[in-house]
């Protein structure tokens, strides 16, 4: 086992790697730039090191002091968390080269993965199911229209080294076409240092379901379940839970099992997401996240397995100790991100919190960096907390969660838990009755 890992993250994520390194009684390296020295993570981490400035560019995604400071401080692995460079074969190839462990995938699966197209043609090899869309790079618009009309109309534009949900645009009519792809290439340059994009049918009423995935390094990969995310802003999950309310029992087996026969062809290691869009009873493959989710710990809720601790356990090498049919679901698990946000406009809020008061009870967890008096930077991500609900089943969740909501004071900056309290009266939400476009062009159209 390590003896001490370096988290190269911060926020929520970093508290989540450090709890996990405490209980396998492994010590804690924390990274922070200046904007976050008085940081959580920083105060409970065994040894602190500062990267560089505010700028994520400058510290969070600075390879080399990050290299730097895990040599200084003899760390043997580095967990990179969620975003940041959790995604970056470069970074893990670096790792490696310096004789440290990267604690995710094999290197081959970050590069594959994150190259989207690739990512696509390696999904239909192993059997699954595609959203129709172009064979591969579309270069110019002249192709775009081509596509098009093979395809049909409405159509996405997306780009290759996409995420978060950036250089996406939807063309509706032809006569959009040029603008939406010239943007598109721009935003994916801006974004990812990469232009190339490609083109899927834009499917009108799909839900956003997604299976985590749990390989070691002796060939054992299993499924934890599917999680479903439909409820989205600007393509950004806000509230995430498993299991899905909108699948039915043989539904659930074939997407679940056909997306861990599909990780064990690729002999996939650690932790991944297979992501789907569903629409009509059908599946359709988007994506894989070749690292830990923040929606994580909606599986660890239903499964009572800890897969923080299984992810690290698996970078050193351990066995799984169970098997597909050792893993059980119980109850329903609801996560909402709580963003340092306007709930009615969506501006950030940074700034700082005078009180801070969390809520508990049976079946509530809660993932949060923040304490009265903590600081919200302006530099980073809007996620502040999340707030995890564990109950019997999807009512008993959601009560527990409305009261949760009510215990909680973050005050005064403004938040979405406002926006969570209000959602969770609603009757589409209450029924399951949602897609990803529901929360914009439903709830939020209405309002
Ligand atoms: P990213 O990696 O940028 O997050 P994804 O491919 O995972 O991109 O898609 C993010 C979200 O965008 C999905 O959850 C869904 O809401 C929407 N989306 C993606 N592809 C399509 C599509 N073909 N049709 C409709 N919506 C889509």
């Amino acid at each position: 086992m390590f003896s001490k890992i370096l988290i190269a993250n911060r926020g929520d994520i970093a508290l989540r790697i450090l709890r996990a390194c405490k209980e396998l009684e492994i010590k804690t390296v924390a990274v922070h730039s200046t904007a976050d020295n008085e940081a959580m993570h920083v105060r409970l981490a065994d040894e602190s090191v500062c990267i560089g400035p505010a700028h994520s560019s400058k510290s969070y995604l600075n390879i080399p002091s990050i290299i730097t400071a895990a040599q200084l401080v003899g760390a043997d692995a580095i967990h990179p968390g969620v975003g940041f460079l959790s995604e970056n074969s470069s970074f893990a190839e670096i790792v490696k080269a310096h004789d440290i462990k990267f604690i995710g995938p094999k290197i081959k699966h970050l590069k594959d993965m994150g190259d989207k197209i690739k990512a696509k043609e390696i999904a239909k090899k192993i059997g699954l199911p595609l959203v129709p869309g172009s064979k591969g790079v579309v270069k110019d618009i002249q192709n775009a229209k081509k596509e098009i009309q093979r395809i049909g109309l409405p159509i996405l534009i997306k780009a290759s080294a996409g995420g978060g949900g950036k250089g996406m645009k939807i063309v509706q009519s032809i006569d959009e076409i040029e603008i939406a792809f010239t943007s598109a290439k721009n935003e994916a340059r801006a974004a990812f240092g990469n232009d190339e994009v490609y083109i899927e049918k834009y499917l009108s009423n799909p839900r956003h379901i997604e299976v985590q995935i749990i390989g070691d390094t002796f060939g054992n990969v299993f499924h934890l379940g599917e999680r479903e995310c439909s409820i989205q802003r600007n393509h950004q999950k806000l509230i995430e839970e498993a299991p899905s309310p909108a699948l039915t029992k043989d539904e659930r087996e074939y997407i679940c099992n056909l997306s861990a026969s599909a990780a064990r062809d690729m002999q996939y290691e650690s932790l991944g997401t297979i992501e789907f869009l569903y629409e009509d009873g059908k599946f359709y493959f988007i994506e894989m996240n070749t690292r830990l989710q923040v929606e994580h710990p909606i599986t660890e809720a239903i499964t009572g397995k800890d897969i923080v601790k299984e992810q690290i356990k698996i970078a050193a090498n351990h066995k799984l100790e169970w098997k597909q049919k050792d893993i059980k679901f119980f109850g329903h698990a609801i996560e909402c991100r709580i963003n340092a946000e306007d709930p009615k406009t969506f501006m950030p809020s940074p700034g700082k919190i005078n009180q801070f008061h969390s809520a508990g009870g049976l079946g509530i967890r809660i993932d949060s960096g923040i304490y009265s008096g903590y600081n919200i930077p302006p530099y980073y991500d809007s996620l502040i907390a999340k707030l995890i609900a564990h109950g019997n089943n999807r009512k008993d969740c959601i009560l527990k969660l409305k009261q949760a909501i009510k215990e909680m004071v973050i005050e005064p900056i403004p938040s979405t838990l406002e926006l969570h309290e209000n959602l969770l009266e609603n009757p589409d939400i209450i029924n399951g009755n949602f897609d990803i476009k529901w929360l914009e062009q439903t709830y939020l159209n209405g309002k």
